[in-house]
């Protein structure tokens, strides 16, 4: 990852190198972080971030599950995303936002530690490696289940539930796959690491429902919204581990890893062992969105430029 020049830390832009953490930080101890991964693109349109202002409600859902209180109003967090990525010169972006308790007092139920925010842009190309949104990749059932309801909220994109992701995604790789996928605790597939699933059967597109231990994500959504417009049937219900194994395609939905299909699962291909034509255009709906082929009917895409200046230059 390359740094860029400016990031946003407790309502200030500082150099990047400047926005750092004490070893004594809750968050760094305890897992006590939430935070987003937003995407900007550059669009025929000027830059524009992905559902921005529904990842930053997200994010303050994950902070009031956890009793954060976010000491900025809503609509400042999405202004500073879209100046991270203004301010760094960037059209396309990748954007972090994190909220976490920072230094001030040891205690596990610590109310005492400051709630820091603090939101990077920088670019970031394709998550799974290069050539996987054309070419797909390989994947695995983790040894490592999803976490229980009751255990920690998934609901919730806490930086303590990426344990979890990273002993999925590290099986994985050890494994020579490139992406592990979690069943949940009744052992029905839930989500890859940092991942939604779908897959196609008999024309049919499955997904897990959101009461299958996932995150709702909005790439997830927007694919199901996005296949329902074409006319493609969608169920949302759990999905054994074997319907992976005869699933004509399967892919992957996040905001890091767009829409990659999956060509092999546990050494098994998949269909014909590359991106099948439903997986070919549902990926052709979503990225159209982003080159101006797709119509932006459900008001995704919300400008990163600077309103203001818009109008006056207008
Ligand atoms: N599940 C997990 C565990 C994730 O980390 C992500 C990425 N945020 C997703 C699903 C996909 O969510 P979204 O489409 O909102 O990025």
């Amino acid at each position: 990852m390359q740094p860029t020049r400016l990031l946003w830390f407790n309502g200030e832009m500082v150099p990047w190198e400047s926005a750092t953490v004490h070893v004594m930080a809750h968050g760094l101890h305890y897992g006590s972080s939430v935070f987003e991964g937003i995407r900007a693109y550059d669009t025929p349109r000027g830059p524009m971030g992905f559902r921005l202002t529904e990842h930053v409600q997200r994010l303050y859902d994950s902070a009031r599950i956890y009793r954060m209180e976010v000491p900025y109003e809503l609509c400042v967090l999405v202004d500073a995303c879209r100046r991270v990525v203004r301010d760094n010169g960037l059209r396309a972006a990748y954007i972090r936002p994190i909220v976490y308790r920072g230094f001030g007092d040891l205690g596990v139920a610590s109310v005492k530690s400051p709630i820091q925010v603090a939101i990077a842009s920088f670019q970031w190309g394709e998550y799974l490696g290069e050539g996987a949104v054309e070419n797909g990749v390989e994947a695995g059932v983790s040894s490592w289940n999803r976490i229980a309801p009751n255990t920690m909220p998934v609901a919730a994109k806490a930086g303590g539930n990426y344990l979890s992701s990273q002993l999925v995604a590290m099986e994985a790789k050890r494994h020579g796959y490139q992406e592990g996928i979690a069943l949940d605790h009744q052992n029905m597939v839930a989500e890859g690491s940092g991942e939604n699933i779908f897959l196609v059967r008999r024309g049919v597109i499955y997904t897990t429902p959101l009461w299958g231990s996932i995150l709702p994500g909005f790439t997830r959504d927007a694919v199901i919204q996005l296949a329902r417009d074409r006319g493609l049937e969608v169920r949302e219900e759990p999905i054994p581990r074997e319907q992976l194994y005869l699933a004509e395609e399967i892919f992957f939905t996040g905001t890091a890893a767009e829409v990659t299909p999956i060509r092999a699962i546990d050494g098994l291909q998949v269909g014909e062992g590359r991106r099948g034509p439903v997986t070919r255009q549902i990926q052709e709906a979503f990225f159209g969105l982003f080159d101006g082929t797709t119509p932006d009917e459900h008001g995704w895409l919300e400008p990163i430029e600077d309103q203001a200046e818009l109008r006056r230059g207008a």
